[in-house]
Order: C-alpha cells, then sequence, then structure tokens
C-alpha cells in the first residue's frame, strides 16, 4: 500500500516537475481567417518543441469551440468582429483598447491556472504596439509577418522612405529585389499603387507599413515564407535586422507529417458548408475541377461575378466556387441552377481538403498569401486574380517568378472579362504551358515539404526559438531559486 502511494506521489511530483519546467507563450493574432491560421499553424510547432502554448483569440465568431487543439491551448474572448460597420480606423482603436485592457488580467489568470508562468508574447506583425505590452509584463516580444517577404520588404522600404513612385508611375525599381524588379505599379501591393495621403487607403498604407514601426527592437521577428522560396527577399530584410522565416505556415499532413492529428487549422470564423464538397469532388474525374475562392474578405461587384461566372460556363470545366452568404445575391440570377451539371457553390469550404483532392486540377484564386502557400505546398496550378492588399504582388510571383500559374489581365474598366477568364482557365488546365506549370508547382510542392521538415530551413528556425525560450525560462528559474 505505501508503495502505490509512494508512486502516486512521484508521478504527481514529476507530473508537477514537467509542467513548471515549460516556457509557456501565448500567441495573439488579429481575429481575420487569414491571421488566426497561420498563428494556429506556429503555436502547434512550437508545441510540439516543447513548450507550453495558448492562443488567444479576440472574436464572437469562432464557430468551432475547443478548448485544446493538439497541445495547444484555445482561449476565446467576446468581441465584435469586423463587419465593416466601423470605419477600420475606429475598429483597430476598439480593437487595441480590450486587448490592452484584458492582456495583463489573462496572462495572470493563465499564469495560475496553467501552471506555466507565460514568458512571451508572440503576436501578429499587425499589432506592433503589443511590443510595449510585452515589455511592461516583463515578456518576451515576438511578431509573426503573415504576408510574403517580398511584401515585407516593398512595406519595409516605403516606412524606411526609400520607395518613391515614379510620377509617370510606370516602373518601380525595389533595388534590393532584382528577381522581382522592374515591378509595373500594378504588381505593388494596392495600398502602396495609390501612394499618396489624400487616397481611401492611406489609413490601411499607414496600418501597414506600421508593422515596421518597431521592427529593430522586437526580440524576435518571424515570417511565414520558407528561404527556398524567397531566398533574395529574405537574405536581403535578414540583413536589416535577424529575421526567422519559418513556413509555410498549414497543417502538417498535409507537409510533413510530422505533428500528430494536425489536419486542419482549428478555430474557424466561418460556419463549414453542409453541402458535401469530398463527395461531389469524388465524383469527378482526376484534375478536371476548377476550384474558385477569392478568400474570407474580398468583395467583388456584381460585373465582375458574372463574368466570372459566365467565364466558368464558357470553360466548360467542372467547378466548385466558394461564394460567401454576403456574395451570393451577387451571382447572376439563373446561374446556379444553368450550371448545376458542371458546379458547386459553396458559401465555405475546407479548403485544404479540396486542394489535396485529385479532382481539383487548378485553383483560381485571390493570391491572398494563406491560400498562394496552400496552393504551392500542394503542387496546385493557379489563375491568379488578385483584389487587393498584398495580392498584386503575390500574383507577380506566382505567374512571373515561380511560374506556377498565369494571371488574369484587366480590360480598361478594371473588369476581367468572361473570355479572359475562359482564356486563362483554359491555359493551366490544358496545352503545353499548363503541362510545364505543373512541372513547376512539384517542384515548389517538394521545396515546401523539406523546409519544414525535421532539420529542414523553417523547421531549424522553430527549434532555435523552442530551445532559446526554454534556456531562458531555466536561467530565470535557477536565479530565483
Ligand atoms: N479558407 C477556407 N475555406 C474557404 C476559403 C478560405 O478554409 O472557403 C481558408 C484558406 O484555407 C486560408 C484562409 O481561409 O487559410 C484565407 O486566407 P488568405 O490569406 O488566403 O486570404 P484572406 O481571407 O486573408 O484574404
Amino acid at each position: 500500500m505505501q508503495n502505490l502511494i509512494d508512486s502516486v506521489w512521484l508521478e504527481k511530483l514529476m507530473e508537477k516537475q514537467e509542467r513548471q519546467s515549460k516556457s509557456h507563450v501565448l500567441a495573439l493574432p488579429i481575429p481575420a481567417q487569414g491571421h488566426i491560421n497561420p498563428m494556429m499553424q506556429f503555436s502547434k510547432r512550437l508545441a510540439s518543441k516543447g513548450l507550453h502554448v495558448t492562443i488567444v483569440i479576440f472574436s464572437s465568431k469562432v464557430t468551432k469551440h475547443t478548448r485544446r487543439l493538439g497541445s495547444v491551448e484555445v482561449v476565446t474572448v467576446d468581441f465584435v468582429s469586423y463587419e465593416g460597420k466601423l470605419s477600420s480606423d475606429d475598429y483597430s482603436k476598439q480593437f487595441l483598447a480590450a486587448v490592452t485592457r484584458k492582456l495583463p488580467e489573462l496572462v495572470a489568470e493563465l499564469n495560475n491556472s496553467s501552471g506555466h508562468p507565460i514568458s512571451c508574447l508572440l503576436y501578429d506583425s499587425h499589432l506592433p504596439w503589443l511590443l510595449d505590452t510585452a515589455r511592461q509584463l516583463g515578456l518576451t516580444g515576438a511578431s509573426l509577418f503573415t504576408q510574403s517577404c517580398a511584401v515585407d520588404n516593398v512595406y519595409y522600404n516605403v516606412h524606411e522612405m526609400q520607395l518613391k513612385i515614379p510620377p509617370e508611375k510606370l516602373l518601380v525599381t525595389v533595388s534590393r529585389l532584382p528577381a522581382l524588379s522592374p515591378l509595373e505599379i500594378t504588381d505593388l501591393p494596392s495600398f502602396v499603387q495609390g501612394m499618396d495621403s489624400e487616397s481611401e487607403y492611406s489609413f490601411l498604407l499607414n496600418h501597414v507599413v506600421g508593422q515596421f514601426s518597431n521592427f529593430r527592437e522586437a526580440d524576435w521577428i518571424f515570417v511565414n515564407t520558407f528561404t527556398t522560396l524567397e531566398e533574395e527577399a529574405v537574405n536581403w530584410l535578414a540583413s536589416q535586422r535577424s529575421i526567422k522565416p519559418i513556413g509555410p505556415l498549414i497543417p502538417s499532413f498535409y507537409l510533413d507529417r510530422q505533428l500528430e492529428d494536425d489536419k486542419e487549422y482549428g478555430p474557424s470564423l466561418f460556419k463549414p458548408n453542409p453541402d458535401g464538397c469530398n463527395e461531389w469532388l469524388d465524383s469527378k474525374e482526376t484534375g478536371s475541377v476548377v476550384y474558385v475562392s477569392f478568400g474570407s474578405m474580398a468583395a467583388l461587384g456584381e460585373e465582375q461575378m458574372a463574368e466570372i461566372a459566365w467565364g466558368l460556363k464558357r470553360s466548360d470545366c467542372n467547378f466548385l466556387w466558394v461564394v460567401r452568404e454576403s456574395e451570393r445575391k451577387k451571382l447572376p440570377s439563373n446561374f446556379v441552377e444553368e450550371s448545376s451539371e458542371k458546379g458547386l457553390i459553396v458559401t465555405w469550404s475546407p479548403q485544404l481538403e479540396v486542394l489535396a483532392h485529385k479532382s481539383v486540377g487548378c485553383f483560381m484564386t485571390h493570391c491572398g498569401w494563406n491560400s498562394t502557400l496552400e496552393a504551392l505546398s500542394l503542387g496546385v496550378p493557379m489563375v491568379a486574380m488578385p483584389h487587393w492588399a498584398d495580392q498584386p504582388t503575390n500574383a507577380k510571383c506566382i505567374a512571373d517568378v515561380w511560374h506556377v500559374g498565369v494571371r488574369v489581365k484587366a480590360n480598361e474598366k478594371g473588369i476581367v472579362t468572361e473570355k479572359e477568364v475562359e482564356g486563362c482557365l483554359r491555359e493551366v488546365m490544358e496545352g503545353e504551358r499548363g503541362n510545364k506549370i505543373r512541372r513547376n508547382s512539384e517542384k515548389w510542392m517538394k521545396l515546401a515539404k523539406t523546409a519544414v521538415d525535421e532539420g529542414g530551413c523553417s523547421d531549424k528556425n522553430i527549434t532555435e526559438f523552442a530551445a532559446e525560450l526554454a534556456r531562458k525560462f531555466h536561467e530565470t528559474k535557477d536565479s530565483e531559486v
């Protein structure tokens, strides 16, 4: 009996020691799907390296409520989601106030309840002011940049006043990015294209450039990319201060398969669509489906929606099109019925599963950075149809740097016509150009896997960070004894 009590006691003690010996990271994304997803994946990777990780999401819209995902704890805090009702400026101010008020409370609570004192605040680069909060709470401050490194370079150069748009607005040379230069004005992030204080985007321009406001001061800078994908851009930015590429941040199942049960990102702001995409895809021939999605935010005009709809119909391809609830009314009135034989329209898809499905031959995308990395990692050729923000630069890379897709051309009214949609789809789905694109896509897919696999360039950077946090944590603990 005594032996049993001793062994239970010993086990408890070991558990306690194990708990106490972990460094705890608190991760804080902005409450947008394209930001929650990579932060979630980074958190899972850190947890797999022995750290305790909690992610906190300020949103009342999280549909999949789970307290724990693998070894990552998920905390949600009620906060109104941005629905375009307030100006983005007001929304940002409200968000800042809510986070600044709640965070110290939350850190104290988690310190008590988890048994692992928080030692690092990992924040979205769009929230640079969190570095001050980290300092006030005595925490390491680490920033995650969720755009491509090329885009980071453009914003950084604007911040440093090194990038000027010539008055003729024709070609721009980002001198440190020879692989990308010269860029046409339409290849630049949209907020930079209209770079003047009168532009309606001036708030957003300040916001994205503000990511660099304390770039040199942050303890760590991480970028959701991988070195082999953007070697030049990574090397150049790294010459300004140390940066760590750690991507692609997508579930391990689709890359290295080292993390158990990591097939989905996790917390979602959108309800998954009930109409089974998978069953529908299963019924289609290999490589015959165009998957169409413009992400979680892009809002297209009615005319543009109609051109895409009729372009898909003209192409005669099978298509799976994500049209979010708020966009649905913009579809031509008879389109759903007229195209039901070839097409399925859903309000939200399990995108990774769809891209990995053998019947999907091409992804018509707005070139959001996560979607771009997902298609690259899964070897799916793209038709790039950028909308705004960083998407034009991603589209440039897709078409002219990595050669994994073609980019649509808009007409003089800024509309991509049905004929253009059809032509681009045919180029990727059929013929010699399509074959070349598919071969390139496979090449990048392999490189993406290598980057995150054990010992790969991104994996090494994550290991280094985890080891450094653990070392610092033990040092502090030892000095307290
Ligand atoms: N996504 C999804 N289902 C959809 C559309 C998008 O799961 O129907 C996911 C997609 O996999 C990606 C994220 O939402 O991880 C969108 O991020 P991205 O950077 O591509 O675009 P954003 O929404 O930020 O414009």
